[in-house]
C-alpha cells in the first residue's frame, strides 16, 4: 500500500518532500559552530551522516568531504577560478560544485555522465550522456578535466585514463579522486572479489576498482605526469570535516 501511494506521487514533489525531510533532520546539526563548509559558507555543530560514515554531508550544499578537499584545492591551490579562461569538463557533476562554476567568468563549462540514474542527492543531469573511455570531443580540445568517483567504475580504466589524456590540451591536466587504500600495494578489479569480499571492502556499493598505492602509477602509465598531493595538511582539515589524509591526483599531460 504504502510503496503504491508513493508510486503515485509525482517526482518533483517527491523530491520536494525529500528536500523538506533533510532539512528538518538537519536541525540539531546547525546548532554549533565547530565545522564548516567552504562551498557554502554554512557552519555546524557537526556534518550529517552519509551512508557509513559520520561528519560527511553539508545538508545545505549537498557536499561531501572530497567536495570540501577538491573545492579548496580548486580555488586555493590551483588558480581554477581566477583568469586565464579555461574549458572544462566536468563528468558526473557534482551539485554542490556547480554553482561556483557556472557563475565564474574564466570557465566554460561541459558535463557528461554515463548513467542515465543520476543520484540526486549529490550529480544532476549532464549536457552530455557519454562515458569516459569514449569521449566524444577531438583531441586537445580541454584546458581541464574533473574525475571524481569515476574511474573505479570503469572497467577498462586505462583506455578512460587514455581518453582523457587524449582530449586534454598539451597544457591541461585532469584531476582524479576516487576511493582509495594506500595500504594496498595494488589495485586489482571486482572480478577477483567474492559477493562477501565486495560487501566487506565496498560496503555493499558497486564499484569496478579495489585501488591501492599504485594509483599514481596507473595514470603514469598512460602519460600523465602526477605528484603526490599534501594540500590536506596544509588547511584545517577539522574545520571543514576532511580526513588529513585525503588526497586528490592532479594527473598533468605536459
Ligand atoms: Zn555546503
Amino acid at each position: 500500500m504504502k510503496q503504491a501511494v508513493k508510486r503515485l506521487i509525482p517526482s518533483q514533489l517527491k523530491q520536494h518532500l525529500g528536500g523538506l525531510r533533510l532539512q528538518f533532520k538537519s536541525i540539531p546539526y546547525r546548532v554549533g559552530n565547530d565545522v564548516e563548509c567552504p562551498i557554502c559558507g554554512t557552519h555546524y555543530k557537526s556534518f550529517m551522516p552519509f551512508r557509513y560514515r559520520n561528519n560527511a554531508y553539508c545538508p545545505t550544499c549537498k557536499s561531501l568531504e572530497r567536495h570540501r578537499y577538491i573545492y579548496l584545492n580548486l580555488r586555493d591551490n590551483l588558480g581554477f577560478y581566477a583568469a586565464p579562461r579555461k574549458k572544462v569538463l566536468h563528468f558526473a557533476p557534482d551539485i554542490c560544485l556547480i554553482p561556483s562554476i557556472v557563475q565564474n567568468p574564466f570557465i566554460e563549462y561541459i558535463t557528461a555522465d554515463y548513467m542515465t540514474s543520476f543520484t540526486s542527492s549529490i550529480t544532476i543531469k549532464p549536457d552530455y550522456v557519454m562515458s569516459i573511455d569514449n569521449i566524444l570531443f577531438p583531441d586537445e580540445t580541454f584546458d581541464l578535466v574533473i574525475a571524481i568517483g569515476i574511474l573505479v567504475m570503469v572497467p577498462n580504466d586505462a583506455q578512460a585514463i587514455r581518453e582523457v589524456f587524449r582530449v586534454l590540451k598539451p597544457s591541461g591536466y585532469a584531476i582524479f579522486h576516487d576511493p582509495i587504500n594506500l595500504n594496498q600495494p595494488q589495485s586489482f578489479s571486482d572480478a577477483n572479489l567474492t559477493p562477501d569480499e565486495k560487501q566487506k571492502l565496498y560496503h555493499g556499493h558497486d564499484q569496478r576498482w579495489y585501488y591501492g598505492a599504485d594509483y599514481a602509477d596507473r595514470l603514469r602509465a598512460q602519460g600523465f605526469a602526477v605528484e603526490t598531493d599534501t594540500y590536506a595538511q596544509q588547511i584545517d582539515a577539522k574545520r571543514y570535516g576532511i580526513s588529513p589524509n585525503e588526497r586528490i591526483y592532479v594527473a598533468k599531460k605536459g
